[in-house]
């Protein structure tokens, strides 16, 4: 028997929320997208499919990469198709908006690094999201907050989990990866930590917002929150990165630790392969190890990253545990998802710049 906190199964329900808003380098619509899903990825054509050895260098040598490219999500809940239009567009502004200012940092050449940390710190900090200010409340109605970030060069990675009194755990997850020798701290450790590295603590009310509380009341038997906010980028020297930040699944019992601040569960990045960001049920993300099985199916059965992320999306997974984002390192990008709706986005150096909420789409009107 599946938890209650599983997201439901999809519905082919034609709906909403297409939106083109002008792009990196070029405005208009896309001319690639579909009516019925996601726009094909690059990776759906020949593209001859990278089989790296272990030691191989990056596919692209670093310094003579063009290309870059840019994925964004904000949760694959099942986001009710009657949410009013006022929302959809709040969402989608705040999707756009934080797309737009990575898509144009990554085309003056700024770091995936840098860009993903970015994205992820602000969508922390806007209360539509569960992460950070947002985020669902526990059983005990407090929060507790996870989140990772992974640099693709040399498979550095920092994580926080259950951390209670940091504003941006995103942040604090870079500084574990840079800072410390450690890849995952928990719990009082990661607050000692985040004091240590100058972070002033914010009182566990700070991430409450009168919506996750009434989610929190209905929590028991209803649908799951969305929210849970990531990132994946290839930047112009070749380099890969992902982060993810979440406030976990509503109504989680104490001491719940999902999949978003574990490495190759929720998210993932290596210069060899691509960089991932998950999310849905994060208890099948940890088992079935998602965000490197997509890694580990580009490497070692030379799959693209949309073959590999639909094997593990629609095969691995069952239908409504969740989603991921990812992007190649040659710049393709794959967003796939057996929920209803996944809040999302995608641009990249030729010029592609969506936003999207459910898979079949029209465009939002201004
Ligand atoms: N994956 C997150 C968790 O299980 C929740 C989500 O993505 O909505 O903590």
């Amino acid at each position: 028997m599946r938890s209650t906190l599983r997201y439901k199964p999809q519905m082919r329900v034609l709906l909403l929320t297409l939106v083109f808003l002008g792009g990196c380098g070029s405005s208009g619509p896309d001319p690639g997208a579909t009516a019925g899903g996601e726009r094909p990825s690059r990776s759906a054509t020949p593209v001859p499919a990278p089989t790296p050895a272990p030691d191989d260098p990056p596919a692209v040598p670093a310094g003579e990469h063009q290309a870059f490219a840019l994925a964004i999500h904000g949760g694959a809940g099942a986001p009710s198709r009657t949410l009013d239009l006022a929302r959809r567009r709040a969402y989608v502004r705040s999707l756009a908006g934080v797309l737009r200012e990575g898509c144009d940092a990554l085309g003056r050449g700024g770091s995936s690094l840098d860009v993903v940390e970015r994205i992820v710190r602000t969508l922390e900090d806007d209360p539509q999201f569960n992460a950070g200010r947002g985020a669902v409340f526990t059983r005990e109605g407090r929060h507790e907050l996870d989140a990772s970030i992974m640099d693709g060069r040399e498979l550095r990675a920092g994580a926080v989990a259950g951390v209670t009194t940091v504003r941006n755990p995103i942040a604090l997850a870079r500084a574990v990866m840079e800072r410390t020798p450690h890849v995952l701290l928990a719990g009082d450790g990661a607050e000692a930590f985040a004091r240590e590295v100058g972070m002033q603590p914010v009182p566990n009310e700070w991430f409450s917002t009168e919506a996750r509380r009434e989610s929190l009341r209905r929590a028991i038997d209803a649908e799951p929150e969305h929210g849970t906010v990531g990132a994946v980028a290839l930047d112009r020297d070749g380099n890969l990165a992902a982060a993810t930040s979440t406030g976990g699944l509503t109504a989680k019992r104490w001491g719940r630790i999902g999949d978003s601040p574990i490495v190759g569960a929720g998210t993932y990045a290596d210069n060899r392969t691509c960089a991932v960001s998950g999310t849905g049920t994060g208890e099948e993300f940890i088992r079935h190890a998602v965000a490197h099985s997509v890694s580990a199916r580009m490497q070692l059965a030379g799959e693209t990253v949309q073959q590999a992320a639909e094997a593990v999306v629609h095969g691995t997974l069952r239908e409504g545990d969740g989603g991921v984002i990812a992007v190649s390192n040659r710049g393709d990008i794959a967003i796939v998802f057996n929920t209803d709706g996944m809040f999302r986005g995608a641009c990249d150096a030729g010029g592609r710049f969506e936003v999207r909420i459910w898979e079949d789409a029209e465009e939002l009107p201004e």
